[in-house]
């Protein structure tokens, strides 16, 4: 496990300024916070930091104002969602630096929280800019990431200001950072991967790093139809990436080499149509599929096997759906290898980490995203740790 400090390294805080960076990239609709999972997910370090004694300073991105003020893409858009989930005032600071950041301060008693403004207002935050981050990191004595969502970025709040202030993984990217070391940093063998979703062509260093990893690669969704047709399987209209069969063929060699066992799935669910419940569903073997066809889940048999090979793995890491789960009954195979990976976590024998959009939508769906031992909400801090990339803000905490 790589080493980084933790809310456990600190004692009393009593007057110390804590510049806390947490995700408030919240998704919005007419001006309102429609999901506050990200600053739930950050209150516990924010209350332990306060209750502490510190004087919290909130620190966050707020869409994509490119280094420019921006009225509509303010930080303080968050601000009612945050003090709900918090439980107490937040006093919003209209800078990230400065004389008006020093009088907060000064108004601010020990325990209390502010929120700075959104760090994309100023070029210095993409830019990673260090004379940037030294004006920000002159108000505070301590700098806690709690970010990990933005942990792929190397930008002045995430990565800059790590080597200015003394740093502090916060709770959730502790789980986080816990969590990922169990699926594929330290994992306990035998490893199985699900891959699933639209295309190969999006996940194409994530196969890559996997393939040397794991043992069990298991491949669903749309991708698994690239697969088979890279192996000479005739998949009709289905999703297809049809111009990538040699790097799908160089994928196979190299898990071959590596002792990896690729799993595709030997039976499908096809219709002419997608939509819910079309007549024309049926289920057959991946090389009975017709011309008018779209394979859009894996097959109940590949299931059933699928569910043989996680009850001897130790861990899963999964990434994608296996079907076209939004629309039924292609929701099938997701929900029971969801829920068959739940019970193993349950039952003691497997650690299971899953994220992305659509995966975690998908184990809310199938009701089983609590029994997993860790979902991750993080889009592309996710995928890029999966691909095996080292993350700039999590390097930069371990520095
Ligand atoms: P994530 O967001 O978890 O990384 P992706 O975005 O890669 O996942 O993939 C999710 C999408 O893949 C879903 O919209 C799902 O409908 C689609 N998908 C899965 N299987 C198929 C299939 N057989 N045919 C077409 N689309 C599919
Ligand atoms: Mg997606």
């Amino acid at each position: 496990m790589p080493t980084f400090k933790t809310l456990d390294d600190l004692d009393d805080l009593t007057g110390k300024v804590a510049l806390v960076r947490v995700d408030l990239n919240l998704p919005m609709h007419d001006g309102s916070v429609t999901d506050a999972t990200r600053v739930e997910a950050s209150a516990p370090t924010i209350l332990e930091l306060a209750d502490k004694g510190a004087k919290v300073l909130l620190l966050a991105h707020f869409g994509r104002p490119r280094g420019q003020r921006s009225s509509v893409l303010s930080v303080s858009m968050t601000l009612d969602a945050v003090q709900a989930v918090l439980g107490r005032e937040v006093m919003f600071i209209p800078e990230v630096q400065g004389p008006v950041v020093e009088q907060s301060i000064g108004i601010l008693r020990p325990g209390d929280i502010g929120m700075l403004e959104n760090t994309r207002f100023w070029p210095g935050e993409e830019a990673n800019d260090m004379a940037f981050a030294r004006g920000i990191a002159a108000h505070g004595d301590i700098y806690v990431n709690d970010a990990f969502s933005a942990a792929h970025r190397a930008h002045a709040s995430t990565e800059a200001l790590a080597h200015l202030l003394p740093a502090y993984a916060g709770r959730a990217m502790e789980a986080e950072l816990k969590a990922l070391d169990a699926a594929l940093g330290t994992p306990k063998a035998p490893v199985a991967a699900v891959v699933g979703g639209a295309k190969v062509s999006t996940k194409l260093a994530v196969l890559e790093n996997l393939v040397g990893r794991v043992q069990h690669l298991i491949i669903g969704g749309g991708m698994a139809n690239t697969f088979l047709a890279a192996r000479g399987v005739d998949v009709g209209k289905s999703l297809c990436e049809h111009d990538l069969a040699e790097t799908v063929n160089r994928i196979m060699d190299q898990a071959d080499h590596a002792g990896c066992t690729v799993h595709l799935p030997y039976d499908v669910v096809v219709a002419t149509e997608f939509a819910a419940n079309p007549a024309s569903l049926r289920t057959c073997n991946v090389h009975e599929v017709g011309a008018d066809e779209m394979i859009l889940d894996v097959g109940p048999q590949a299931v059933e096997a699928l569910a043989d090979v996680l009850k001897t793995c130790r861990t899963l890491v999964w990434n994608g759906p296996m079907g076209a789960f939004e629309i039924e009954p292609f929701d099938t195979a997701t929900v029971a290898l969801a829920r068959t990976a739940a019970a193993l976590t349950q039952d003691g024998s497997l650690v299971s980490v899953a994220g992305g959009g659509d995966t975690v939508a998908a184990l809310n769906h199938a009701g089983v995203a609590s029994d997993f031992t860790y979902v991750s909400t993080a889009g592309g801090a996710f995928l890029e740790w999966m691909e095996g990339r080292e993350l700039p803000s999590v390097v930069a905490l371990q520095a």
